[in-house]
């Protein structure tokens, strides 16, 4: 199942249970505005490159819309459109004022050299330039797409509005982006499976991890679960596999890491088969995206939906933390439930990085910097509330966890809706 589809399936089911009237569920479910746009570069070698760049711009009821430039060979405008979506939703879930919003240009950023990919970003940011802004879009780091992304896109669109920092956010320190959003939806994903296994009467320490993705999120989630007694027991990104039964020794992973050489020859660890990864032995299980927000190559994962039918049922993890956008086919989710598996859904587990991504708009409206413990915090406050809110969804509904975000989200984009009016 496409992942449009997916995303319209588990909305319909959310609009059901609120019983939504027909007429709303259908503004709600068709986006603002798509854009679509060719975006034509000279290569290095003088020959003329075309590329197509999308932005979907799902929803604006709540706030200005919200969301990621991703840069991949697969981007497609119905992935968008399930990942802008998603965006409305997580954005209501974390109660950030925003709506939603996600684009992307369908190339292969491994495939160009740093220049190219500057003057792609430059051409794009020139056709959507009227389009974005700080009280009308602001787009964010996603796959393939990093901070020095985010730092061309202010520069193209400073030139046509004035200097405009909080027009994205993800960006480089100096250029005003925020403490601790390097960390932040690694951080994000470490508060949340704190509270939900805390709701099951157990904690991180000696708990046994299996995360796939070991880019931006999966490191820093990797890292807070290791300092926090957690057992990571098994590790994967692009270049391989390893397990160690023991635990992972996580800094020296982080460290060897930075040699970018293949995962498979790290010594603290025994190499296994990239696909055995989501079907290790484990108590949590952790499918990451790989957000380039940090690194300067671009490594980037193919496979979106990483559990399907065809591996579900192999699953030994008793918690999944959805730690990348839209990792569950919703046939592989219907068997995880039956086998008493607990997902933790996306638009709440991963909802970290948006939410400091707020706070660097924030901070850049406001004129005045953050310190990173005052970052962290008001993080923690907002993925605990979320988290409480979304319980309470759930045992009004009696419905699963990913109901439970799904009504908590679209019932506060319908609210809003409906305070705001049709006229
Ligand atoms: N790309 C991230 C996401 O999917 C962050 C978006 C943002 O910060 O706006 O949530």
């Amino acid at each position: 199942m496409n992942a449009l589809t997916a995303t319209n399936r588990n909305f319909r089911y959310a609009a059901r249970i609120l019983g939504l009237d027909s007429k709303l569920e259908r503004s709600l479910l068709i986006p603002f505005r798509e854009i679509k746009v060719e975006c034509s570069i000279p290569k290095d070698d003088g020959s003329l490159a075309t590329f197509v760049g999308f932005r979907i711009q799902h929803d604006n009821a709540r706030g200005p819309m919200k969301g990621g430039i991703r840069y991949h060979p697969e981007v497609d405008p119905d992935e968008v459109n399930a990942l802008a979506q998603l965006m409305t939703w997580k954005t209501a879930v974390a109660a950030i004022p925003y709506g939603g919003a996600k684009g992307g240009i369908g190339c292969n950023p491994r495939e160009l050299s740093m220049s190219e990919l500057e003057r792609l970003t430059r051409v794009f940011t020139q056709k959507i330039h009227d389009l974005i802004g700080i009280h009308r879009d602001v787009p964010a780091p996603d796959m393939g797409t990093n901070s020095q992304t985010m730092a061309w896109i202010l520069d193209e669109y400073s030139k046509f509005h004035g200097h405009s920092p909080a027009v994205v956010t993800g960006k480089p320190i100096d250029l005003g982006g925020s403490l601790g959003r390097e960390a932040a939806t690694g951080l994000g994903v470490f508060f949340a499976t704190e509270a939900l296994l805390a709701e099951h009467g157990k904690s991180i320490s000696n708990m046994k991890f299996a995360i796939q993705g070991f880019g931006n999120v999966g490191s820093w989630a990797a890292k807070f679960f290791h300092e926090h007694g957690g057992k990571v027991v098994a590790v994967s990104d692009i270049t391989g596999a390893i397990k160690n039964p023991n635990g992972i020794d996580v800094p020296a992973l982080l460290k060897y890491k930075k040699s970018n050489k293949s995962l498979n020859d790290f010594q603290g660890g025994n190499a296994m088969d990239l696909n055995d990864l989501l079907v290790h032995e484990c108590d949590v299980l952790v499918p990451c995206a790989l957000d380039m927000t940090t690194t300067d190559i671009f490594i980037y994962c193919l496979n979106i939906l990483v559990l399907e039918r065809e591996n579900a049922a192999d699953v030994k993890a008793k918690f999944i933390i959805e730690a990348a956008n839209h990792p569950t086919d919703p046939e592989a989710d219907e068997i995880l439930s039956k086998k008493g598996v607990v997902i933790l859904p996306d638009i709440y587990a991963n909802s970290g990085g948006v939410t400091v991504s707020y706070f660097e708009w924030v901070q850049n409206i406001q004129g005045f910097m953050w310190e990173e413990e005052k970052v962290n915090h008001e993080l923690k406050r907002y993925m605990m509330s979320a988290f409480k809110d979304i319980k309470t969804m759930c045992q009004t509904h009696n419905c699963n966890l990913r109901m439970g975000a799904f009504t908590l989200g679209v019932n506060r984009v319908a609210q809003a809706t409906l305070l705001r009016g049709w006229e």
